[in-house]
């Protein structure tokens, strides 16, 4: 029996005028991740987005779990096809539904009938069908109000579809729909969910992750890259990582300013860094994990110390969300695992003791203008190089083409 997957969209996401942009993007996003999953053709009508298998080579479980990485696709129903007359139609829900029935005590047919010449209105093709199970699966009863499978007939412009109902899209935005941000990626649980959570807000994420070298380990770097992989997967399958390195930033901390506002100081070095090179990558947004009062330099007023470097928005998706939130996005994404891999981060090296919770920016500010600031980050943002990862791929780009 040939099976397909019907794609269903927001229809608030994809109203007015740029119905058609979201649509071709949806589509081109899908025919991208159909390329890890054999021959299918990708098309759409009527508010679906058709992913037909053409041949028999394609995996269409691999398709519908890659299919359920891109955001704006509310939900996905795994059909079989058929001709759109009610023999077939019958035939096809005697010999397809049954197994979706095993171990259920009710169902219910819901049929819609977008194809007015259809002799059959909908209330009659789920009388017909709801008959055509009772007989092929007796143990089953009917419950129109609260059943534990709704059956799907879907009479539409090319062909009729039964399917036992919908499974959950990704939701969201296209990525790309809304510009792109430049995500401050670490090695924690915290920042690859802010990444997906604002690509799935339609942002195509870019990444800037800080190292220093050698008070952190190639490993913690690698583990970054490992993380900006899996995110990837919801990112259009790729992700620039850039790559900064703060070792010179925090010498010179340590030599030369009040310990207590070491990671103050820090942030404000990491957020102007990003900042500017979000400008020159054309990202419109910053993004970071933080997540109010996680740790001493995320209070209100930490925050506030910090934001003020940023000339661009910088969004915090986190910010509302506890611990335990973070985890379970964390888990369903697949990043938790990798996260908690103990490699150390930047802000970990030179950690104050006595870290200010309730800092004053004037302070900040007296302590900040010790060093050259201006020079620090034009000289961190020279030595930055990009690597461009992608699901099962990193690759170093040449130094050139950081610029
Ligand atoms: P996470 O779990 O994402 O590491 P965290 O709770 O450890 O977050 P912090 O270390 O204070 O919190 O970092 C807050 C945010 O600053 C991170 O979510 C991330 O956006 C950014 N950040 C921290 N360290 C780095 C780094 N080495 N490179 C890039 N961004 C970083
Ligand atoms: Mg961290």
């Amino acid at each position: 029996m040939k099976e397909i997957l019907l794609c269903k969209y927001g229809e608030i996401v994809l109203k007015g005028a740029n119905r058609k942009y979201f649509e071709d993007m949806l589509c081109r996003q899908l025919r991208h991740k159909a390329k890890a999953n054999g021959n299918f053709e990708i098309y759409r009508s009527q508010s679906t987005i058709y992913i037909e298998p053409k041949d028999d080579f394609a995996d269409i479980d691999g398709m519908m779990q890659d299919a359920g990485k891109v955001f704006g696709i509310v939900a996905i129903c795994r059909a079989a096809v058929c001709e759109k007359n009610m023999e077939s139609i019958l035939e096809t829900v005697r010999s397809y539904i049954p197994p979706y029935l095993a171990g259920k005590r009710t169902f219910k047919v819901e049929a819609k009938r977008s194809d007015k010449s259809f002799p059959l209105d909908s209330i009659e093709i789920s009388k017909e069908a709801g008959g055509a199970i009772l007989s092929a699966c007796p143990a089953i009863r009917v419950d129109v109000h609260n059943p534990d499978v709704t059956v799907k007939v879907e009479v539409r412009e090319f062909a009729a579809y039964v399917h036992p109902g919908p499974v959950k899209g990704a939701g969201g935005m296209p990525v790309g729909s809304n510009g792109r941000g430049m995500l401050l990626l670490s090695g924690g649980i915290d920042s690859p969910v802010a990444g997906y959570m604002m690509a799935k807000r339609g942002l195509t994420i870019e990444a800037i992750h800080f190292e220093s070298f050698p008070y952190t380990s190639e490993m913690a770097r690698d583990k970054v890259l490992r993380l900006a992989q899996i995110v990837s997967e919801y990112n259009n399958d790729e992700m620039i990582v850039h790559v900064v390195s703060l070792t010179h930033v925090q010498e010179e901390l340590v030599k030369h300013c009040n310990e207590d506002y070491f990671t103050l100081l820090l942030r404000r070095y990491m957020m102007a860094i990003a900042d500017k090179v979000a400008t020159r990558f054309k990202c419109g947004a910053l993004v970071t994990g933080e997540s109010l009062g996680q740790v001493a330099s995320q209070t209100t007023e930490a925050i506030g110390v910090t934001d003020p470097v940023a000339t661009h928005p910088v969004f915090r998706p986190c910010i509302g969300l506890d611990k335990d939130d973070i985890v379970q996005i964390a888990r369903k994404i697949g990043t938790f695992e990798t996260s908690i891999e103990p490699y150390e981060d930047c802000c970990t090296v030179f950690t104050p003791r006595h870290p200010r919770t309730r800092p004053e920016l004037a302070k900040v500010l007296v302590e900040e203008q010790k060093l050259p600031f201006d020079e620090l980050v034009e000289e961190a943002i020279k030595g930055m190089y990009r690597v461009t990862v992608r699901p099962g791929e990193m690759r170093v780009d040449p130094p050139a083409s950081a610029d």
